[in-house]
């Protein structure tokens, strides 16, 4: 029995799918401008982690990841610049390169850290029609409105506006505060903008209503729609997401449809630092191939983020970090020294299955294979390590201890000697020298290390 926490209804609840051994689960995915940081990389990691759960339950996963390269302006409010747009000013590229080079940088850290591809990878740019037609049965039903600058969703003509986060009606007006320009609630959101200076955008298309681009919210619903239907089983994304965006995908589909969207919405906590939210606007901490450089790996963050509850925010540090990855190379050092007797332990399986299968307490099962770890009675320890592992997706089975060459030691070593005689043009050229042969020295306080790459 696999229990999810459901924002929603704000209840834990036995998940029963649409369609009887099969999942329609789409991930509100990265806006593809910058570097993904550690913190966004999260809430792939918990994506990730949700589906192999959902298959070691015996769930066939239909799973969707939307790619923003378009319409997400830098406020969530519908106002500022088209953050792609605003990218290639600064880099000198166009929209395309830009989106092409962040999104293949994200897609080699969800392999550093183990996160499966998902079935569709779908971009906004590739799904303009799509987007545009579900506007116009909007339009037609009488949801729309049009303003100077777009096409706007009226939120008022829905009774349940805002029933995800709670939103309570009153706040929803037009209050005397907030300035909401041509709009005629608070809570409306542009679905088409139009060009202001038309030509002067990279990206912009025709459509009924003029030239422009759609707004941030209305791909995922027509993407989501496209690939799982009217009407799936689990929608997730960061807990940033409930009160607009995904607010705002569930009232323009279900206005669009007249019925229910999703099932479950599920959304992950933040990763912080020093109590704040690590956010890309702050510069946004590390990214995966920073904390590489620094000698941690990519899996070493997996075994820190999956040692907490994705429902609880958690802090990140280095200091930590660094014992995850210690715990996570002991783990695989151990497991090493086993026997597989090809046999599976049912009852460890049970206790691990219990534990993630109760809103994916990672925590927990992590506990469950230390103890196995440490059992020295009990058998089947590879069989069932290998199963827990399609969970937690952490290569346990690996090996760990690398044979180093001995050249490579030689030459680290001499490096080492050239650094203390501060000969810094040699231990450099040593290094090179080094990096060609595909090793790599990290150095630290207390000494180098010597790595593969
Ligand atoms: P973005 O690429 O900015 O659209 O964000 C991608 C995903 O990262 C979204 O689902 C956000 O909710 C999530 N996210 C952003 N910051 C954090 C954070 N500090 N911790 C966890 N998830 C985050
Ligand atoms: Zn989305």
């Amino acid at each position: 029995m696999l229990k999810l926490y459901n924002t929603l209804t704000r209840k834990k609840e036995v998940f029963k799918p649409i369609k009887k051994g099969n999942v329609g689960m789409y991930n509100c995915g990265p806006t593809v401008y910058w570097y993904q940081h550690i913190g966004n990389l999260k809430a792939y990691i918990f994506a990730d982690l949700l589906r192999r759960v959902l298959e070691f339950n015996k769930y066939k996963v239909k799973q969707v990841i939307n790619v923003t390269d378009v319409g997400h302006l830098t406020s969530d409010a519908d106002e500022g610049e088209d953050k792609i747009e605003k990218a290639a000013k600064r880099e000198g590229k166009t929209a395309r390169e830009i989106a092409d080079y962040y999104f293949k940088l994200f897609l080699e850290d969800l392999k550093k850290l183990e996160i499966k591809n998902p079935d569709v990878w779908s971009k906004a740019t590739e799904h303009i029609k799509e987007q545009i037609n579900l506007i116009k049965k909007l339009e037609e039903k009488g949801y729309t409105y049009r303003t100077s600058d777009g096409i706007y969703f009226d939120t008022s003509k829905l009774d349940d506006y805002g029933k995800l986060a709670k939103l309570k009606k009153e706040g929803l007006k037009a209050g005397a505060r907030v300035s909401i320009g041509e709009k005629k609630n608070k809570t409306d959101f542009a679905l088409w903008k139009f060009s202001s200076e038309p030509g002067k955008r990279q990206q912009e298309w025709q459509s009924p209503w003029g030239l422009g681009f759609p707004g941030w919210h209305i791909e995922c619903s027509a993407m989501s729609m496209k690939y799982l239907g009217e009407y799936f089983d689990i929608h997730t994304g960061g807990v940033d997401h409930i009160p607009v965006h995904h607010t705002n995908e569930i009232a323009q589909s279900e206005a669009a449809t007249g019925k229910k969207f999703v099932n479950y919405w599920m959304h992950e906590e933040f990763l912080t630092f020093k109590g704040e939210k690590v956010s890309k606007s702050k510069g946004g901490l590390y990214t995966i191939s920073e904390l590489e450089k620094s000698g941690y790996s990519a899996l070493a963050y997996r075994y820190f983020i999956l040692s907490g509850s994705y429902r609880k925010q958690i802090d990140f540090s280095l200091e930590i970090l660094k014992n995850a990855q210690n715990s996570l190379e002991r783990l695989r050092n151990i497991i090493q020294e086993f026997e597989d007797d090809k046999k599976e332990n049912s009852s460890y399986l049970k206790e691990f299955e219990k534990a993630i299968n109760d809103d994916l307490n990672t925590p927990l099962a992590l506990q469950v294979l230390w103890k196995l770890i440490r059992d020295k009675k009990a058998e089947g320890k590879i069989g069932t390590i290998r199963k827990m592992d399609s969970v937690l997706g952490l290569r346990l089975l690996e090996k760990e201890k690398i044979e180093i060459p001995e050249e490579i030691e030689k030459l680290a070593e001499e490096r080492e000697k050239a650094r203390k005689k501060s000969n810094w043009k040699l231990a450099d050229e040593l290094r090179e020298k080094i990096k060609k042969k595909k090793w790599q020295i990290d150095d630290s306080d207390s000494g180098y290390k010597i790595r593969k790459i």
